[in-house]
């Protein structure tokens, strides 16, 4: 049951995994309002690890990849408003602005409820000589990926240099290598993925991309950029020199904050919301990578750039605008594919104290990263079952014995 008049509505600004999971558990949760999902991006909503994965290599349309299907939208009557780009937010009429890209026309729409799900944008760091660089891509749209498959067939086996080895760096390195590029990873911390996970991971990932033959090069500051012919040259603060056909810049990302700033929420590493979503501006919500939230499990606000939260924020909104507030109470979890392996993680390793390793070979193993007794995280390399019994394990503070947990041979057991 909803406690919501037929007449209001509900817009969403940003229409990807938060914007679009939170139109259709508002449809579940009995919302009977208007719903509009506006977003400047002009294709039908996707899926977004893909573009990094599978769709990179692959030459399926989009659509294949869509989070539903235009249907599905008409159905549930969700409208969608795509090539639209929110440009004003009045917070107190209540009212967003968006420009239409496929008529020109300005329109104004009220709003009752306002979620932004504007997520983040890639960083494009302002090195020196990048306006002359030719094929210079980021990686966060079906468009800069549409971008970097038509670079790659303009020549056999070209050079790539990814700037930034994250793991969205890391995928587009194993990706196309497979595709037949010549890769090379240029990191500026002295370990890849420094930024997300422990050495042991970071060295695990060395090798795995370094036995297939893709150069990962850390502590590599770019500097400059220039071209020699239309040859780029990366110039590095060790004096070092790279040469690419397609750089690709994957430094991380800046959240999308300006509509947030017109309505003055709060923004600290993302807009804050409190445990069901909401920011302290009347009516207006935020999920998804835009938002900054309480995580009762850990005890402190994150944000969290995964498909995982955005997908559960949007449905504790849902429940929270319809009148069924459940506060947000999750373990984050997320995954990536690399070459053969897939990495699986739960949980939030940050503050360990020890690290027990599960080894069954080289390629299949686990992590599990404890506080004294508490279980805080595990990252399982091609082990699904880890994986369930970690996330079974955290969810429900059970406390594992250390001492026989070493032995993968052995099932987990707990205390
Ligand atoms: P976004 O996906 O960033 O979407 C925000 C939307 O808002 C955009 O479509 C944007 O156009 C729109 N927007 C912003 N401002 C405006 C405005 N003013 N007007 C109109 N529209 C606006 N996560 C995982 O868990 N596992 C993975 O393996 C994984 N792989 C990934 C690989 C790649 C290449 C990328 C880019 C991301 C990956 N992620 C992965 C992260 C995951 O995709 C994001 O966490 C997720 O997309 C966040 O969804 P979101 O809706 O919050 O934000």
């Amino acid at each position: 049951m909803t406690n919501q008049p037929e007449q209001s509505t509900c817009v969403i600004v940003g229409a990807s995994h938060a914007g679009v999971n939170l139109a259709f558990s508002l449809r579940k949760a009995g919302y009977v309002g208007a719903i509009a999902l506006i977003d400047a991006d002009p294709t039908l909503p996707y899926h977004r690890p893909p573009l990094s994965k599978a769709y990179l290599i692959s030459d399926d349309p989009i659509e294949r990849n869509a989070l539903k299907s235009p249907e599905s939208y008409e159905k549930s009557t969700i409208s969608l408003h795509l090539g639209c780009r929110v440009t004003h937010l009045d917070a107190g009429k209540q009212t967003i602005t968006f420009d239409s890209a496929s008529n020109g026309t300005t329109e104004v729409m009220y709003y009752s409820q306002l979620v932004l799900a504007t997520g983040a944008s890639p960083i494009i760091p302002p090195i020196p000589g990048s306006q002359q660089a030719v094929n210079l891509f980021p990686l966060r749209t079906a468009l800069d990926v549409n971008n970097i498959k038509q670079a790659m067939r303009q020549k056999a086996a070209p050079k790539v240099v990814i700037i930034g080895g994250g793991y969205i760096g890391l995928e587009t390195a194993a990706s196309l290598k497979k595709l037949g590029a010549d890769v090379t990873v240029l990191e500026r911390e002295e370990r890849i993925l420094a930024r997300v996970t422990t050495p042991t991971m970071s060295s695990y990932f060395t090798n795995l991309h370094e036995q297939n033959d893709v150069n990962i090069l850390c502590n590599k500051n770019v500097e400059g950029l220039s071209l020699k012919g239309n040859i780029n040259q990366l110039h590095c603060d060790d004096d070092t020199v790279y040469e690419a056909d397609i750089i690709i810049v994957g430094v991380g990302v800046r959240v999308n904050t300006e509509l947030a700033k017109m309505a003055n929420i709060e923004i600290d590493n993302g807009l804050k919301v409190n445990e069901f979503g909401a920011t302290a501006t009347k009516n207006i919500y935020a999920i998804g990578d835009c938002s900054n939230h309480f995580n009762p499990h850990y005890g402190r606000f994150i944000r969290l750039e995964s498909v995982q939260n955005a997908v559960d924020q949007a449905k504790c909104v849902a429940q929270a605008i319809c009148g069924q507030p459940v506060p947000y109470n999750t373990i984050p979890w997320f995954w990536s594919d690399q070459f053969d392996i897939k990495l699986q993680m739960v949980g939030l390793s940050e503050g360990f104290t020890d690290v027990v390793v599960r080894k069954e070979h080289t390629d299949k193993f686990s992590l599990w990263y404890f506080n004294g007794s508490q279980l805080l995280a595990v990252d399982a390399v091609n082990n699904a079952k880890d994986y369930v019994v970690a996330t079974k394990t955290i969810k429900n503070g059970l406390v594992v014995d250390k001492t026989t947990l070493g032995d993968h041979s052995t099932a987990v057991q707990f205390l």
